[in-house]
């Protein structure tokens, strides 16, 4: 142990400073001449055989170089070897030399090579080797240094070393887990150095890539760069400590995320030395970041754009065109039967048909426009630099097409159709409340025309939207408060005996300041504002009391028709309902005969139609088809479906009895209502001919102005009663009349 000590003493101290000597000489002269030899590169322009002639301005050049503290001689040697030019004093024979390429055209041409007296240095060398030896022999022979003591700190330095060891692989782990490495920098030198870390981050090799400056600089991207020169210039001014995320290019070609930090260092004096911090990797961060942005403005089920994100792109797009003038427009879509789809088959198939729209949307208009879903079946596209308004119609229209149709879902059939509201910008608005009250107006009418169509916004259907919605809501409070609202019965008559058999039910509306507006107008509003449901319910537990109490009183003939909107079919539980009022009423179910339009069939998917249709003459009530021949039914349906009754629609009653064709039609819709074992009813006879002529054909019920209006409940029994007195007094003439006949015979 002694003796290595006193080895350790004597050659230690010499080959620590022999080494850091000529590395700190070597970087020194290394980096004089790399930068020399650009600085040569830079200015040569001559021709490349040529240079070397140019000496006084080599020599110019070279000689530029003062700032070394060292003391040098530059030499230029051409590609042969041959010595073109020598710079400074000689260094001796003992010296230290470092060359780098000059290079014109990317070919080498020369070597510049920096030499450095080293004579001094191995003086000095010797001479401590010396002292250092007799020190080490002092210690050795002479036990001048206490052993025990040096021995102790011996260890002490070794297990301090253990520990930094153990620190050190500690610090490493700690990188490695916090995905973090560090970095320094000093000023003056090529490279900066990088732990183990940073080369495992940015999966690198030691051995194949050289952390240069110029080439770390490389590795940020997206200007990343420029960013982080700027904020370390800030650093080195001000001494703060700055951290920022960049993007940066990683060894396997991918982009990752990387937060790098950056501190000053000084020296003991207070010199700024060179820079050093961390590089962590953030990319998960990022991404957490990233999808938690994607949460909040995108709607979770479709991935398409939410309200938030919307309302943001529309004020960019009126921005955008206040600027360039570009025109642009919004799409509001609505899904028809929507809600049917959900009701009927369950959510998941309607989530699914949501993600399928928003599919198609996409796919229709690609990546040029934005589309959002604003919630439930609600739809936004928002088009942008369109020519005008042909091209926001084409699209539109585009979009009815390949929206309405059936789609398979799951194995479910679905049939869907949407209704589109179109405002232009920045003709229908310009603040994004006014371009969407627009579209949703326009929207509004084009689901009122019909649905599975689309309508640009016009003036006017503001107002007309806004005394609908005024009606909606009086209707409403009529409806809640039982105001104004009461039932006409319209008799039925029995064509073989002459008698009412029954009464159409027929609401009526007594406005407190308007007076009484007709059913035709306030129906289709009742209808589009979701009021229907609740209006025929109350319709249909009046008439049905009604009828009950005319039973109740012996009143003849109570049977009663009511209308039911398809809405009712649609959006409430009509056969619960229906069975409700009559267990409610006690009305017998065969008095109670329901009224349905062909337009129930065309518009939905028939399997609920039949369920529904079934199940309601199970509870023992007919039904009648009416409006006949004006909708769209096919033969199909009328022989599937279980109809009692065939309401023959008014216009082919009108002045049928004056055109050929019109009877022949007539006579052909009442033998196929017979045929199909239905009772026949012809509605809206104001004339006695016509009278005549549904009796010719064989039809089986009359129902019109010609016997009687809709009245209210007394005036509908007492003409009853008035037509059975006469239908009574003509039997009792028609019985006289013989026994006259035979008496005067
Ligand atoms: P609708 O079901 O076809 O009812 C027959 C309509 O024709 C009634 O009009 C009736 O007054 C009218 N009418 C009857 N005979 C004649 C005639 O000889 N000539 C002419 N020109 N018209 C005749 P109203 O009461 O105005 O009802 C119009 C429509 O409103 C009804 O047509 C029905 O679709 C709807 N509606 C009326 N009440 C209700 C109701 O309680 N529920 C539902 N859902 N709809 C109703
Ligand atoms: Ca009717
Ligand atoms: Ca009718």
């Amino acid at each position: 142990m002694a003796l290595a000590i006193a080895l350790t003493i004597a050659a230690v101290p010499p080959l620590a400073y022999g080494v850091a000597s000529y590395q700190l000489l070597n970087g020194k002269i290394q980096f004089i001449a790399d930068m020399q030899a650009a600085r040569v590169s830079k200015y040569i322009y001559a021709h490349e055989a040529l240079w070397q002639y140019q000496k006084l301005r080599l020599t110019e050049l070279v000689e530029l170089h003062t700032a070394s503290s060292v003391e040098i001689e530059q030499r230029i040697i051409d590609s042969k070897g041959k010595l073109v030019l020598t710079v400074g004093p000689f260094p001796g024979a003992l010296q230290l030399q470092a060359s780098a390429p000059i290079r014109v055209a990317e070919k080498t041409i020369g070597n510049l090579v920096v030499a450095s007296p080293f004579t001094q240095k191995s003086l000095e060398l010797l001479l401590l080797g010396i002292f250092t030896s007799f020190l080490g022999a002092f210690a050795y022979f002479g036990r001048a240094i206490p052993m025990r003591k040096l021995e102790r700190a011996v260890r002490q330095i070794e297990n301090a070393r253990d520990v930094l060891a153990r620190r050190s692989a500690q610090l490493n782990e700690a990188q490695h887990l916090g995905k973090i490495g560090d970095w320094s920098y000093n000023f003056g030198e090529l490279d900066v150095y990088w732990a183990d870390e940073i080369y495992n981050l940015l999966s690198y090799q030691p051995d194949t890539f050289r952390p240069t400056r110029d080439a770390v600089m490389n590795l940020y991207k997206e200007g990343g760069a420029t960013r982080l020169l700027d904020v370390q210039a800030e650093v080195i001014r001000y001494g703060v400590v700055r951290s920022i995320d960049v993007p940066v290019q990683r060894g396997d070609g991918t982009i990752g995320h990387f937060a790098v930090t950056t501190k000053l260092r000084t020296d003991s004096d207070g010199r700024k030395t060179g820079i050093y911090g961390t590089i962590q990797d953030v990319t998960d961060r990022k991404t957490a970041a990233e999808q938690l942005e994607k949460l909040a403005f995108h709607d979770p089920l479709t991935g398409l754009a939410n309200r938030t994100l919307f309302h943001r792109r529309i004020d960019d797009v009126f921005a955008r065109s206040k600027r360039t003038g570009e025109l642009g427009a919004l799409l509001l879509l609505d899904l028809d039967r929507f809600k049917d789809v959900n009701d009927t088959l369950g959510h998941a198939v309607g989530d699914a048909l949501l993600v399928k729209v928003a599919h198609l949307l996409a796919r229709t208009l690609g990546n040029a426009h934005f589309v959002a879903r604003l919630g439930g079946d609600e739809f936004a596209i928002l088009l942008e630099g369109v020519t005008g308004m042909e091209e926001c119609e084409r699209i539109a229209a585009e979009i009815v097409t390949v929206i309405s149709g059936m789609t398979v879902l799951d194995r479910v059939e679905v049939t869907v159709g949407t209704s589109i509201g179109i405002a232009l910008i920045p003709d229908h608005g310009t603040t994004s409340t006014d371009l969407l009250r627009n579209a949703d107006l326009a929207l509004y009418r084009a689901k009122e025309e019909g649905r599975g169509r689309f309508k640009v916004f016009e003036s006017g259907m503001d107002e007309a939207v806004q005394e609908k919605v005024a009606l909606a809501l009086d209707l409403r409070n009529a409806l809640a408060n039982d105001e104004g609202l009461s039932v006409h019965y319209q008799p039925q008559i029995d064509l073989s005996t002459g008698r009412v058999i029954s009464y159409e039910a027929l609401i009526r509306w007594n406005h407190s300041e308007r007076g009484n507006i007709s059913p035709g107008v306030f129906i289709p509003i009742a209808e589009s504002s979701h009021l229907i449901c609740d209006l025929g319910y109350w319709i249909l537990r009046q008439s049905a009391r009604q009828a009950k109490q005319w039973l109740d009183e012996g009143v003849p003939a109570p049977a009663i028709a009511v209308n039911v909107s398809a809405a009712q079919i649609w959006n409430s539980d009509l056969v619960s309902d229906v069975s409700s009022v009559l267990d409610e009423t006690g009305l017998p179910p065969e008095l109670l005969c329901l009224e349905l339009t062909e337009s129930l069939l065309v518009d939905q998917n028939e399997t609920r139609v039949r369920s529904v249709l079934k199940s309601l003459k199970q509870l023992g009530v007919s039904l009648a088809l009416d409006d006949f021949g004006t909708g769209y039914s096919s033969l199909g349906y009328l022989t599937q479906l279980p109809f009692d009754k065939l309401k023959i629609d008014r216009i082919f009653i009108d002045r049928a009895p004056e055109s050929e064709r019109a009877i022949e039609l007539l006579r052909g819709i009442i033998a196929l209502g017979r045929g199909l074992g239905m009772t026949t009813i012809a509605e809206g006879a104001e004339q006695q001919q016509e009278i005549a002529l549904l009796q010719e054909l064989g039809c089986d019920q009359v129902q019109g102005f010609v016997y009687a209006r809709p009245v209210p409940p007394n005036e509908a029994i007492a003409f009853a009663l008035r037509l059975d007195a006469n239908v009574l007094a003509a039997k009792i003439k028609d019985q006289q009349s013989p026994r006259a006949a035979t008496a005067q015979a």
